[in-house]
């Protein structure tokens, strides 16, 4: 029974009308298959790389640095601090929390004393 079902279809790849076996089926051929399958492979990797250039590691990573706001600023902020090391603000508030780097606290805020910072870096 299920073998006779013949369903009009329009190929994904090629997009001429076809005569489908299966309701599932969605190319005329198996090159279109082929074909349509590497596409769609190509476009997820697309969708990958735009995803991962969102992310704040690929941005801090990819980010021109100003590195003169840093100029003769004793204390930096969090946010600047994370950006000198090249990590991400949360990563450097888990190494405040691990005891890696110690910070002073200005009320509620993390400040990190910049000699300590190049120290790091030069580790
Ligand atoms: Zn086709």
């Amino acid at each position: 029974m299920a073998s006779s079902i013949r369903v009009n279809k329009t190929c994904e790849y090629c997009k001429q009308e076809f005569i489908a076996k299966t309701i599932h089926t969605r190319y005329c051929s198996h090159r279109c298959n082929q074909k349509g399958y590497k596409r769609k492979e190509r476009n997820s990797k697309v969708e990958l790389a735009v995803k991962a250039a969102e992310t704040p590691d690929f941005r801090l990573k990819h980010q021109k640095v100003d590195w003169h706001r840093f100029e003769g600023k004793p204390y930096l902020t969090l946010k600047e601090a994370a950006l000198l090391l090249n990590i991400t603000p949360v990563t450097l508030r888990r190494w405040v929390k691990e005891g890696v780097i110690s910070s002073s606290k200005a009320g509620k805020k993390h400040l990190f004393e910049r000699k300590m910072l190049d120290e790091k870096i030069s580790h």
